[in-house]
């Protein structure tokens, strides 16, 4: 097989190969897109427990590529993070979503924070405070009405730093959100020492809690945790009457998920804004 270099060939064709193919293909087209618009933001909202009123919104990447068709966040982000593509998506995703906030301020919607997911990458970048103020001025958005989402693995890999980066945000007026409560291993002592305002708990958490007898003490305890730091509290994917009951009666502060609405285009979300 040697003698037409077939054996070559079948080197590239292996899976790894055309594994790290497929991720260059997909690592050049990411390049593009943020140029050519192919990144577009969603939103979820984010209910009151209490009232039933929309109190949130996240805004979540999507990536409509022209060769692939829609491409999960979880299957683009981590590439963007390792090739440090996350910096410029992710100054467009928290400016886009300011923008798309102040819009519905303007248009005459109840203002209620904007939530953006924020990488550790963007978190660890040299300015990124300043990033944030800018974006807020350029858009002319209170700094209240813009929540940063962490996870709690990346508030607890880098703390002195984190911490400081943190406190700055926090003093600015921004709200902090720790994402995905639960699945790291932050402790009570830790939160204590971290400005944030909101903890959400990760939907594996959520999910089964209707009938897995562990996951509903995992959260019950989670919001009991929440409420004498006196913090909010958010579930996340909640999917259905049953969760939400439980949630309510455990006074969870707000909830999230596809039982309240998916994340949707912009223009769908104003339904379910409310008018101030
Ligand atoms: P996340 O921040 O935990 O976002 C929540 C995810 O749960 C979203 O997935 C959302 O669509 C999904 N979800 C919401 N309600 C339900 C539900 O009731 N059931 C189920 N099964 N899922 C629900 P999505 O949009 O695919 O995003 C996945 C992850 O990608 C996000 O998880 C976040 O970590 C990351 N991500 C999304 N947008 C951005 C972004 O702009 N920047 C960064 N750095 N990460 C992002
Ligand atoms: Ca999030
Ligand atoms: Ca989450
Ligand atoms: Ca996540």
């Amino acid at each position: 097989a040697k003698e037409n270099g077939k054996s070559q060939m079948e080197m590239y064709t292996s899976d790894v190969d055309s594994q790290t193919t497929k991720r260059f293909l997909l690592e050049n087209r990411m390049r593009k897109a943020l140029d050519n618009k192919e990144l577009i933001l969603n939103y979820q909202t984010i209910v009151d427990m209490k009232t039933n009123e929309v109190t949130g919104v996240e805004a979540l990447i999507r990536w409509n590529s022209p060769e692939q068709g829609l491409i999960s966040p979880l299957d683009f982000i981590p590439i963007a993070e390792e090739t440090g593509l996350i910096i410029p998506i992710g100054t467009w995703v928290l400016k886009e979503a300011c923008l798309q906030n102040k819009k519905w301020i303007d248009k005459g919607f109840k203002p209620v924070p904007i939530s953006v997911n924020i990488s550790p990458k963007q978190l660890e970048q040299e300015g990124f405070v300043q990033t944030v103020t800018t974006i807020l001025e350029e858009t002319d958005l209170s700094p209240s009405f813009l929540c940063l989402e962490i996870t709690e693995s990346m508030a607890i890999k880098n703390v002195k730093n984190s911490i400081n980066i943190l406190r700055e945000l926090g003093k600015s007026g921004v709200q902090i959100a720790i994402d995905d409560f639960g699945t790291g291993y932050s402790s009570l002592a830790m939160l204590k020492h971290l400005p944030i305002t909101n903890i959400k708990i990760d939907k594996s958490f959520v999910r089964d809690m209707d009938d897995d007898m562990d996951n509903a003490a995992i959260v019950r305890a989670i919001i009991s945790m929440a409420n004498s730091l006196e913090l909010t509290v958010t579930a996340e994917g909640v999917e259905k009457a049953a969760q939400r009951d439980i949630l309510k009666e455990e006074n969870c502060t707000y909830a999230q998920g596809f039982y309240f609405s998916r994340p949707i285009v912009a223009e769908k979300t104003e339904h379910y804004l409310l008018r101030s």
